[in-house]
């Protein structure tokens, strides 16, 4: 029987995520693995811990794309101009109307270019609030 190599790009380190249950998993990917070393998160948590960086950048990533917040579900959506994600993973092709709720005037926008990132894991929904509601069309 043949044992596979170790790859030495995943690798499961001492101890459990210091935000919740999972064992942290080291992961030479996209800078990753640093921060992971240094906050002992999980792949799942790094990913959410991505997010919340977001929402204190103004509810935007680094490139100026647009976190919604929907019942605690988390989307990016974006502009022709501003383009994909470089880490898109899969994008809806679904015209999404919203509006922000932090928006007094309360103005519906479309959008076509949304990616939606998942669920935000309970132990993050308190620091994850949402920030805007759909809109039924029409
Ligand atoms: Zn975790």
């Amino acid at each position: 029987m043949r044992r596979t190599r170790h790859d030495p790009r995943y690798e499961v380190l001492p101890g459990t995520c210091k935000l919740c249950p999972n064992k942290v998993v080291y992961q030479q990917a996209a800078g990753a693995d640093t921060r992971m070393a240094t906050y002992r998160a999980c792949r799942s948590c790094d990913f959410w811990l991505t997010c919340l960086g977001y929402m204190m950048l103004g509810d935007q990533d680094p490139d100026g794309r647009r976190v919604l917040r929907i019942d605690g579900r988390h989307y990016l959506t974006w502009t022709k101009d501003q383009g994909l994600p470089p880490e898109i993973g899969y994008a809806g092709s679904w015209v999404l109307h919203y509006t922000l709720l932090d928006d007094p005037r309360e103005t519906v926008h479309a959008t076509e270019e949304v990616w939606l990132m998942g669920t935000i894991p309970d132990h993050f929904r308190a620091r994850m609030p949402d920030n805007a509601v759909f809109v039924p069309p029409g």
